[in-house]
């Protein structure tokens, strides 16, 4: 069956694409396999000039590689633009690192003439969500590429074309064929994939429900994972805060990519001698961003990806109105064509609500009211996801305090939640295991070999 591509800010089909068949994925496997024997054997010198002229392609086709991400999953362009310069970022980072982040090593306490060495795998499985269609497939193949490995992707159906053009970049800088590879295929086709002895591991990122399927796959396999998957990043205000830049923060950590981010602030957990107020200000911030094309430059927030997200956002919203949240802006999708949604902030949020205990994927605040500190790291821990959190504090200790006591893989102080090559990222429970990025990301695809060389 063909995938179909829609354009979301116009509900309009864009391209059909023709799956693989199995001979052409076995094709690709046995090329993968290949290429990798060569790949492996080359320098850390040799393979950082390849990923230098990957981030130089990615330079060039940035303008085109944004129009493709606005296409097909409503991106804004200057969004699309910043995703694609931290992609080149990625590849530069560990073409400049890799070599360091890998070095043999002797353990303190270790024997003389023992020694540790970081070998790659082999092909890794790549399976990959459409929010941010480059920089989720660059922050995983960067390192893994880096370190000696080759990648297949399959990336999620509704950025295709992305996918495509991700493959044709790899090619044009002249890496050789077989190191980076997509196949268009349906997620069903992924679990044979996933069995097959030449896929040495596997990274996910993407839903939870996604992620325990395929880490279940992996594990009967016996294959090492990655699994960066959903969340419902707690943001802390605190009754020091300063509850302007705290609101507008928050609204611009819960608006960025139409509030499509794993690691979107999705709950206000705020003590009450400024909930009101914070609430207030918060709303009036969302309220005032402009929703429109992804084409148009003054355009803030763009539609969401899909038809079918907006109305499992809209039935969250609904639901928890239903259960006693009360809406301060926003709670419908907007008329017209497309899949618009309005920012919306819902306040009074409780236990049972969907907006207190699943994750809203789209433009949505839920603002719930606490007593103190307390009670808000409490909360913000009674959840079953643990990627990011934020906290609003004047004072640098509470935040060091209070980030101590929160189940989460990254912690901001007055800001918001960003990923950087150059530091760890990955979540807790079921926001998922493993890290990407940062010296710890580039071991994850290796096999740690102890060589013990007494002679
Ligand atoms: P998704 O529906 O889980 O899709 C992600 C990828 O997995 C796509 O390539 C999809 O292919 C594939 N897939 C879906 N179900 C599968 C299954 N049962 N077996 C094998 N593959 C499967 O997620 P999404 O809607 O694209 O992305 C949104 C979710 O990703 C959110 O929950 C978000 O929080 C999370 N996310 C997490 C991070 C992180 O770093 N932690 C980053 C970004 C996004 P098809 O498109 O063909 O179905």
């Amino acid at each position: 069956m063909a995938i179909e591509t829609i354009n979301p800010a116009t509900g309009r089909p864009i391209r059909r694409y023709r799956e693989h068949s199995r001979s052409e994925v076995e094709a690709a496997l046995a090329r993968a396999s290949r290429a990798f024997a060569a790949w492996r054997a080359l320098t850390f010198a040799e393979r950082a000039r390849a990923l230098r002229s990957v981030a130089a392609v990615l330079r060039r086709r940035a303008g085109g590689l944004a129009r493709l991400a606005a296409d097909e999953m409503g991106k804004p362009l200057a969004e699309g633009e910043a995703e694609v310069r931290k992609s080149r970022l990625a590849c530069a980072h560990y073409a400049r690192y890799a070599r360091r982040f890998l070095a043999p090593e002797r353990p303190p306490g270790s024997p003389r003439w023992a020694r540790v060495v970081f070998e790659p795998l082999g092909p890794i499985l790549a399976v990959m969500p459409w929010n941010f269609p480059f920089w989720q497939v660059f922050r995983a193949a960067a390192p893994a590429l880096m370190a000696g490995n080759t990648m297949l992707l399959k990336h999620a159906s509704n950025v295709t074309g992305c996918a495509r053009a991700i493959e044709r970049v790899f090619a044009e800088s002249g890496l050789p064929r077989g190191v980076f590879q997509t196949l268009v295929l349906r997620s069903r086709r992924v679990a044979a994939l996933v069995a097959d002895p030449r896929v040495r591991a596997v990274t996910l990122t993407g839903s939870t429900q996604a992620g325990l399927s395929v880490a279940s796959q992996a594990g009967a396999a016996m294959k090492k994972g990655v699994f960066e998957l959903g969340g419902s990043d707690p943001y802390l205000v605190l009754a020091d805060a300063d509850i302007g830049r705290a609101a507008e923060v928050c609204a611009a950590a819960r608006l960025l990519n139409a509030g499509q981010s794993c690691i979107s602030a999705k709950r206000f957990i705020v003590v009450r001698p400024v909930a009101r107020a914070f609430a207030r200000a918060l709303a009036a911030r969302m309220a005032a961003r402009r929703v429109g094309s992804p084409l148009n430059p003054s355009t803030q927030v763009g539609p969401l990806a899909r038809g079918d997200l907006r109305a499992e956002l809209h039935g969250q919203v609904r639901a928890s109105v239903r259960r006693g949240a009360r809406l301060l802006t926003g709670g419908r999708p907007l008329p017209g064509p497309g899949f618009y949604y309005a920012p919306s902030v819902l306040s009074g949020v409780r236990k049972g609500m969907p907006a207190y205990g699943e994750e809203l994927f789209g433009p949505v605040a839920a603002v719930i009211r606490v007593r103190d500190e307390d009670e808000a790291v409490r909360v913000a821990n009674d959840s079953a996801f643990g990627l990011g959190a934020a906290v609003f504090t004047r004072r640098r200790r509470t935040a060091e305090r209070v980030a101590a006591r929160l189940e989460a893989g990254t912690v901001f102080w007055n800001d918001f939640v960003r990923s950087d090559p150059s530091l760890p990222f990955g979540g807790v429970k079921l926001s998922g295991h493993g890290r990407e990025l940062g010296p710890q990301g580039i071991r994850e695809f290796v096999n740690v070999k102890t060589l013990w060389m007494a002679g």
